[in-house]
């Protein structure tokens, strides 16, 4: 990756140095990115004014960074996740935003204990593990049991009801790689529903490869489901190194015995909460443009690139077009949503809070996919496609025929109406850091973030500019 980025900074430094601008599309370059922050078209003087103003500064990196040093890891309904919310209050205070405010809700919460797992024979040695979030704890002094190994999670699934008494079920399966992270949801099923399967058919507990694209000994955690009617056992994940060599000593074809101590817990109902901050619109402050992130994190690293990058970006951008001294208007509003990891909990609070003033939102986007630039916009939109293109163009991006929810936190706007777009960021290595101890500052490139800050930034102002309230309205209908 880094040799992706340096040959791509220095061929957009050596063509800025002659004057051209970068060609796009171009798939003999050394990069897949779009040229950095290149324009193709010209720029209006507002969308220059913006431009400038992210990409000479650190808007979105500064938040984050802040976020990521001054609070770390996030874990939802926590005493964290609430001491997350005072620092974006204050922050989003700081930046000049209006009408500051939690939107509280009500969700059932859960922590961490202690986690690891040892095979005991025939090889004797201990593997990194991790809890899945919402995994009830092993029995007291934990279980120890043989091995029951499926290939993959449809293996599984097509396995006979029972037969798996007195076992701990362990799902491999790999996750592919691809920039849009189309790997994620075929191998996440054996994170939502391992329990489940296995525990149907009589396991004691499941042990699953993580669910990510990296080779390092970090397990990745993240939110596992119970089915109401299988009673629940306890599941964790084991870092991709562990999964291989777990593997291998199964290919011995011996018995293979573990150990597994998990012991997390439900603690009841907690609170967690939105934070939102606001730009009030001049000519229709009831109309509202939606950016956002989520500020809960998972427990194991510090929540940057997921999605610390997010709240980044979007106050980022909030902060640019106040800079700038532009006065949108529409109002644009910045949603910092709580517990998105355990199930989009402050997607839905917000979408049933609001749900009488969706048909005012205008259209509505989230950053949840790590700081690495766009390379393609995708629309949700019933009209006004093209103030979607000029979107795209002025950041030098193709469109996309990929539908989109927004982000994951728009999803239940999107389903109530609401239209969406997304700069669809490179998550080619989003995997390999996405829940882990590894998700950390570090991996954050100013640069790259402040990218995104000025696509938020236009985003924001020529949505709230257009003519278009982007939906079929019976006027657009008509028009057409
Ligand atoms: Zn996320």
């Amino acid at each position: 990756m880094m040799t992706r980025l340096l040959l791509s900074a220095a061929m957009v430094l050596s063509l800025a140095a002659c004057g051209q601008s970068a060609p796009s599309g171009d798939k003999a370059t050394a990069s897949s990115k779009p040229a950095k922050a290149e324009s193709a078209v010209s720029l209006s003087p507002e969308l220059q004014s913006l431009k400038e103003i992210a990409m000479n500064g650190s808007h979105g990196y500064d938040i984050v960074e802040g976020l990521t040093t001054e609070i770390g890891q996030r874990l939802a309904g926590t005493e964290a996740e609430a001491r997350a919310r005072d620092w974006t209050v204050a922050k989003f205070k700081e930046i000049g935003l209006q009408n500051v405010r939690v939107e509280e809700f009500t969700m059932p919460g859960w922590i961490r204990g202690e986690e690891t797992a040892s095979i005991l024979a025939p090889f004797a040695q201990d593997m990194y593990i991790t809890s899945l979030g919402g995994s009830v704890a092993t029995p007291e002094g934990g279980v120890t049991a043989p091995i029951a190994y499926f290939k993959t999670f449809q293996d599984l699934e097509n396995a006979p009801e029972g037969g798996l008494e007195g076992k701990i079920v362990f799902i491999s399966g790999k996750m592919k790689k691809a920039p849009d992270g189309a790997g994620y949801g075929p191998a996440n099923l054996k994170r939502q529903r391992g329990a489940t399967e296995a525990g149907k058919r009589g396991a004691l507990a499941v042990v699953i490869r993580s669910v990510g694209t990296d080779s390092h000994r970090f397990p990745h955690t993240g939110q596992m489901r119970y089915a109401k009617d299988v009673a629940p056992i306890p599941i964790g994940a084991l870092s991709a190194p562990d999964a291989d060599q777990l593997e291998r000593l199964l290919e011995r074809g011996q018995e293979i015995e573990m150990k597994l101590t998990l012991t997390p817990k439900a603690i009841g109902p907690v609170t967690s909460g939105n934070v939102i901050g606001e730009i009030v619109g001049t000519e229709k402050p009831e109309e509202i443009v939606v950016i956002g992130g989520h500020l809960d994190s998972w427990d194991l690293g510090t929540g940057a690139i997921d999605d610390g990058a997010g709240v980044g970006i979007s106050a980022g951008a909030a902060q640019v077009i106040l800079e700038a001294g532009l006065k949108p208007k529409r109002t644009i509003r910045v949603i910092a949503f709580g517990a998105e990891e355990v199930g989009l909990l402050g997607a839905f609070a917000y979408a049933e809070k609001h749900k009488d003033d969706l048909k005012n939102h205008v259209l509505a986007t989230e950053s949840d996919f790590g700081a690495e630039p766009p390379y393609e916009v995708q629309m949700g939109v019933k009209s006004g496609q093209d103030v979607i293109k000029a979107m795209a163009a002025a950041m030098n991006l193709p469109m996309s025929d990929a539908p989109t929810s927004g982000g994951p936190d728009i999803i239940p706007m999107a389903n109530a109406g609401v239209p969406v777009m997304r700069f669809q960021q490179d998550g080619t290595d989003y995997f390999d850091l996405h829940h882990t101890p590894d998700d950390t500052l570090d991996k954050i490139d100013p640069e790259d973030i402040a990218i995104n800050t000025w696509a938020f930034a236009l985003m924001a102002w020529m949505a709230s500019e257009a003519d278009t309230d982007f939906r079929a309205s019976a006027e657009n209908a008509a028009a057409e």
